[in-house]
């Protein structure tokens, strides 16, 4: 059951702020261990302490006055599946299923939530505020989570006494066993409402959507998530929210591949270009048109590296960088006169075909920017 929180500092359930910091000053002086060093002085100080905690915490003081305790977790409720059939008798034989698990409280904190938000790159390099709409479950508005109509009150569960659990003898091949499971009128809780809210039935709670605001900060990638506190289910009794937690799915860029902070995009450069050095303008994440230069001599799959063009840092805002890989492109259909001219270059003689090993073929021909393609393409 839940503790007497007001009881143990001697205050009434409406005391306001003031009344608690005093009561438990006044505890406090008496029981403190400097002065009251005997045992059970210790454990009376730790007690008002705990109450003062528990009382001076909003959210706390609210689920106590629903009847509940802040400091009772849920976790008993995880125990339901696991009953029935042959698992109640090993649970029972070996120190599982039986014992005092006392009964559940009726106000349990509320599970999370998770969202998904797709965003294009532009979006995870700036940050953006989105309104999304959730569908949460949220406190009744009519019994502000005591889950009773008008001013009617729980009463003890007549199937279990109060105790969320009935016991039950099963024969087995092991003999006799006592099992106990959850009480099935009240769910172990203990209590039951005779008279349940119109609105939520008795659950505290309605579902419900809203809409909210997310912020999702610059520099999120595929696959984070940003938490929002409390902003997912009220649990069951009116108990505290869970958080809702929204998942960037980053939507792939026609242009640039994104590793970490930096970026990487390909550019094709004609032949002659290549030879005798050029500039390219790429439209840039963030910094707009931006110029790179190709200079003479270029050589298909270099890498041209903008330095800090690339993604923000999530945390620092440092940016990464921008990969330009060049790929150099060959004319398939000549004219007459760019034939004759062609002709005339290669009978100057600068340049001659050779066989060359494949190891240094592969470094100097896009092979990297083949290899990373290939990692990005499960995503
Ligand atoms: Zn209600
Ligand atoms: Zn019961």
């Amino acid at each position: 059951m839940a503790r007497d929180y007001y009881g143990l500092l001697g205050v009434s359930k409406g005391a306001s702020d003031q009344e608690l910091k005093r009561a438990y000053r006044k505890l406090a002086r008496e029981y403190h261990p400097d002065v009251n060093p005997d045992e059970e002085a210790q454990h009376k100080f730790k007690e008002i302490s705990t109450a003062y905690e528990v009382l001076s915490d909003p959210e706390k003081r609210r689920i106590v006055d629903l009847g509940g305790d802040p400091l009772e977790n849920g976790a008993a409720g995880n125990g339901f599946a696991g009953f029935g059939g042959l698992g109640d008798v090993f649970e029972a034989f070996f120190g599982g299923g039986t014992g005092s698990r006392g009964p559940v409280g009726r106000v349990r904190p509320g599970s999370d939530s998770l969202l998904r938000m797709r965003l294009d790159l532009a979006e995870c390099a700036t940050g953006v505020t989105k309104q999304v709409t959730v569908d949460t479950a949220i406190l009744c508005d009519i019994c502000q989570g005591k889950g009773t109509h008008g001013n009617s009150t729980p009463v003890t569960c007549d199937i279990c006494g109060g105790r969320g659990e009935v016991q039950s003898v099963q024969r087995s091949l092991l003999g006799q066993v006592m099992t106990s499971r959850p009480c099935p009128q009240c769910r172990g809780v203990g209590e039951v409402i005779p008279d349940p809210c119109h609105r939520c039935g008795g659950d505290g709670r309605v579902r419900a959507r809203r809409d909210i605001s997310v912020k999702i900060p610059a520099g999120v990638g595929d696959g984070m998530r940003v938490r929002l506190a409390a902003q997912g289910e009220v649990g069951p009794g009116g108990g505290p929210a869970g958080d809702l937690y929204v998942e960037v799915h980053e939507q792939p860029h026609d242009i640039f591949v994104r590793d970490g902070d930096d970026l990487h995009c390909t550019v094709s450069v004609p032949m002659v270009d290549a030879a005798l050095g050029t500039s390219v303008t790429v439209d840039a994440i963030l910094d707009g048109l931006t110029e790179i230069t190709i200079p003479a001599g270029t050589q298909p799959g270099s890498v041209t590296t903008l330095r800090g063009h690339g993604m923000p840092h999530l945390r620092s805002g440092v940016r990464g960088d921008l990969h330009a890989h060049i790929d150099v492109t060959v004319p398939t259909k000549l004219d007459a006169r760019t034939k004759e001219l062609l002709t005339e270059v290669k009978s100057r003689g600068q340049e001659e075909a050779a066989v060359r090993s494949a190891h240094a073929q592969t470094a100097n021909s896009g092979g990297l920017f083949s290899r990373l393609r290939e990692t990005f393409s499960g995503r």
